[in-house]
């Protein structure tokens, strides 16, 4: 970092401090050649994601649009409001991580469903039965293939979600052929 007023380019940290709740982090330097002394800060960077939709439409990754798309299928189960923030976070750790700018909503929602794996079996299931609408009863049947739990079935008739509102990027009008109706209709 250059002095500012004489331009050297080494300077030493005289004090280090968190800033702005613990997003940066404060540096109070001194010039090693005229011992100015200034402030710099540590900020990690953020980088815009893109979300491409299934109908193709794109729009910015929004953590709390994410959260309240799929807070609703965690509704009575083991699965507490941190945990689906600590979720959540992981996920957008994951993409601020990865070289790719844009990510599929199907692949958020592999996300959330390989996240659920260890936190509820209950939530897990309510949240493939969202997630099948974009993904066909195979990957639903490979998906209870692979839980293999016989509480799993005493679950699925409550487990069923619906998404009358604008559930951000899990939103998906059209149902399989053979969901039933019923299922989607009420609402709890
Ligand atoms: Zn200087």
């Amino acid at each position: 970092m250059r002095c500012p007023l004489c331009q050297h380019e080494n300077s030493r940290v005289l004090e280090s401090r968190s800033a702005e709740s613990g997003k940066s982090i404060r540096r109070r330097r001194e010039c090693l050649s005229c011992q100015h002394r200034f402030t710099t800060y540590e900020r990690i960077e953020f980088v815009p994601i893109t979300v491409v939709k299934r109908d193709c439409k794109r729009e910015s990754f929004d953590k709390s649009k994410l959260l309240r798309g799929i807070v609703r299928s965690f509704e009575k189960t083991a699965v507490s409001a941190t945990q689906l923030e600590i979720l959540v976070d992981e996920i957008e750790a994951e993409l601020q991580g990865r070289s790719l700018r844009e990510v599929t909503s199907a692949e958020i929602g592999e996300m959330v469903l390989n996240k659920l794996v260890d936190i509820s079996e209950v939530a897990y299931i309510r949240f493939a039965s969202v997630y099948r609408k974009f993904q066909g009863i195979r990957d639903f049947v490979d998906t209870l293939d692979h839980l293999q739990n016989q509480k799993i079935n005493h679950h699925i008739d409550s487990a069923i979600v619906q998404d009358e509102e604008d559930s951000g990027i899990l939103e998906q009008p059209d149902y399989p052929d053979w969901e039933t109706p019923a299922s989607c209709a009420t609402s709890s």
